[in-house]
Formats: C-alpha cells, sequence, structure tokens
C-alpha cells in the first residue's frame, strides 16, 4: 500500500517560502478523490496566509480583435481559426475610456486591455498609450495591465511611461509542448518578452492554460518555470474548446482536475496571485466557489471572445464563501439590466459559453 501523503506538510513547505519537489508535485496532481478536500484545505492555508479572504477581479477590454496572423490552435482569433468572433482594430480612445469606467461599476481592481496579434506596431502602442493616459486620469486607483503579444526594444518602457501597471504574457505550457500549439513562435520568444518586461519595471503577468492534450509533466514544468521567473499574477486558464479553432471538441479535464492544479500551483507560488482566468465556468462547473479558496483572484464579465457568468453571479459567489472583493466597501452595483461587458452590443462577437448566468 502506498504511503498517503502529508498535504499540511506541503502547506508548511509553501509557508516556509521554499518549494515543494517535483515528486510531492506529481502527488498534487495525482491526488485520490477522498483526499481532495484535504488537499485543498492545505492550499487554502496557504492562499489565506497572504490573500486573507480577499478575491480581486479583474475586467477584460478586447481592445483588437481577430486578425491575427498566429497559428495559436486553441485561439478563436488566430488565422486557422473560423469561428465567427468580431474583429476589429485597436479601439478609439473614448471606447477604452468607457470601457475602463465599466470595469470599475463592477469592482475591478485592474482593467485588463487585451490586443490580438504577434505583437503591436510602435503606432498602436501610441495609440494605447493615449488611451491608457485617459484611463489614469479618470481612474487613478484602477490598475491597468496591458497584453499585446511580443514586444520590441522600448515598447515596454513606452507604455510604462503611459501608466501601464502590469504587462501580461502568458507561457501557456511548457516548453515541451508548446510547438504541439503553436508554430508560429516558440517558447522562449515569450519567456523574452517577460523578461523585457520586468526589466522596465513593469509587474509580469504570466499564465497558463490547461486542457490542450498537455500531460502532468507539462503542467509541473511550467509552475516551476513561472516561479524561476519571478511572476507577479499567474492567470490560469482552463481551455473552452471553442469551434471553428484545431482545439474545438477536447474533452474537458473535469472540475477535480482542475482544483488539483490549482492547488500545485498555489504551492509553488504560494505569495503570487493566482487568478483562475478563461474557463472558470466551463471547466469548474459548480466546484468554482471551491476555487477561490485556492486561487485569490478572477475575472468578472465576460473573456475576449467568450461569454462569462453575471457580476451578480461572481458577487453572489463571493459572498456566499464569506469572502470580499479586495478594496470594495459597498453593496452589490447594478450592472445594466442587459449585461454587456464592453459595450459592443449584448454578447456582440463572443461564442456564448455561459452556464450559469
Ligand atoms: S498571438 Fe494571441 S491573438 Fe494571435 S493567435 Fe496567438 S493567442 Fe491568439
Amino acid at each position: 500500500m502506498t504511503e498517503r501523503m502529508d498535504w499540511n506538510r506541503l502547506a508548511e513547505t509553501a509557508l516556509a517560502g521554499d518549494a515543494i519537489s517535483p515528486e510531492e508535485a506529481r502527488a498534487v496532481l495525482a491526488a485520490p478523490e477522498d483526499e481532495l478536500l484535504a488537499l485543498l484545505a492545505a492550499a487554502a492555508r496557504v492562499r489565506r496566509a497572504h490573500f486573507g479572504t480577499t478575491v480581486k477581479l479583474n475586467f477584460l477590454l478586447n481592445v483588437k480583435s481577430g486578425l491575427c496572423p498566429e497559428d495559436c490552435h486553441y485561439c478563436s482569433q488566430s488565422a486557422v481559426s473560423t469561428a465567427p468572433i468580431a474583429r476589429h482594430p485597436i479601439l478609439p480612445l473614448p471606447d477604452i475610456v468607457a470601457a475602463a469606467d465599466r470595469a470599475v461599476r463592477v469592482k475591478a481592481a485592474r482593467f485588463c486591455v487585451v490586443a490580438s496579434g504577434r505583437g503591436p506596431s510602435d503606432r498602436e502602442v501610441d495609440a494605447l498609450a493615449e488611451s491608457v493616459r485617459a484611463v489614469r486620469a479618470a481612474h487613478p486607483d484602477l490598475e491597468v495591465c496591458a497584453c499585446l503579444g511580443l514586444l520590441r526594444d522600448h515598447q515596454a518602457e513606452r507604455l510604462r511611461e503611459a501608466g501601464v501597471f502590469a504587462y501580461n504574457h502568458n507561457l501557456n505550457t511548457s516548453e515541451r509542448f508548446y510547438r504541439e500549439i503553436c508554430a508560429t513562435h516558440t517558447f522562449q520568444d515569450r519567456v523574452a518578452t517577460i523578461e523585457r518586461v520586468k526589466a522596465v519595471g513593469l509587474s509580469p503577468c504570466a499564465g497558463a492554460l490547461f486542457g490542450m492534450g498537455e500531460g502532468p509533466e507539462d503542467v509541473i514544468a511550467l509552475a516551476y518555470r513561472l516561479r524561476e521567473l519571478g511572476i507577479d499574477s499567474i492567470p490560469i486558464n482552463f481551455l473552452i474548446p471553442i469551434p471553428g479553432t484545431p482545439l474545438a471538441g477536447r474533452p474537458a479535464l473535469g472540475p477535480r482536475e482542475c482544483l488539483k492544479i490549482l492547488c500545485l500551483f498555489r504551492l509553488l507560488n504560494p505569495a503570487t496571485e493566482v487568478r483562475i482566468a478563461g474557463g472558470r465556468e466551463v471547466q469548474l462547473g459548480w466546484l468554482q466557489p471551491l476555487g477561490l479558496y485556492v486561487a485569490n483572484s478572477i475575472f468578472v464579465g465576460d473573456y475576449l471572445t467568450t461569454t462569462g457568468q453575471s457580476p451578480q453571479a461572481d458577487f453572489a459567489m463571493i459572498r456566499d464563501l464569506g469572502f470580499s472583493i479586495l478594496g470594495d466597501g459597498g453593496a452589490d452595483p447594478a450592472p445594466p439590466p442587459a449585461w454587456d461587458a464592453c459595450g459592443l452590443g449584448e454578447n456582440a462577437g463572443r461564442v456564448t459559453t455561459r452556464p450559469n448566468a
């Protein structure tokens, strides 16, 4: 009979700031069903020690949609996707400021401005920098995160000077598996952009996407790599297999597997913001609240090209857990009756994946 893992010992290791071993990481992902709650309790201890019972809300704006020449197999905006999504160039400044207004209304602490494409042109960076200045003037307490793809010399500095606080560039999977999901750029290209934004003082945000066919060793390799890179926030996406993309039809991981992945990332990155990102509703299903015992951050509203659950449902979930929204002192706000995150028309250009709105 195999020896039972002492999950609390892993929590002690994490709380001491040390890394759990690869063997322990494998045990987390292979935790038996009857030990899942004990594993969650251990990861929750670590979460609570660093973040208490707060939940950080983040709001996404797809500031440029579709039209991407890259071939990321999971992405509805790629050159190889036929998904019926909205396609538009960089939004004008008033639309971006209006979206930031909405972010504040739904209690987001961070406004994530995401553009499709391999990387921005200098002209796009200049346009976004002007919009970011306007957002910062209107909402000085709102963190702005940019996610514009691979950056070239001086682009990161220009964004920081405009008031961008963080830069997101997900690694998505292990270096080994990366070539299975993308042929137009490399894992190392992505690491170089993360190092570039760190070098200019932007807060590095880099995350993962699971459910693409990777194995446990890929999950573990990525968790260690993000720890080594010293990432400040880690969004963990679970694949939404969008029809029209090469990964359409991939089977779901299952909510309990998703929870084990979250536990692994919490234990290996104890003081890092761990965010349950795209796929939260679809892949965690009714177990989503358990995810918040481990993660301390979520997106509120819709995702880039798919729908999320309503902000009211998120507020109710957070309230029922006995948690609070970071930076919030008031009652639930009332978003517009027809919830529409970006103001482009109800769910315009998004694939509906909202199971419990
Ligand atoms: S580079 Fe970004 S927008 Fe383009 S296909 Fe990849 S993930 Fe999608």
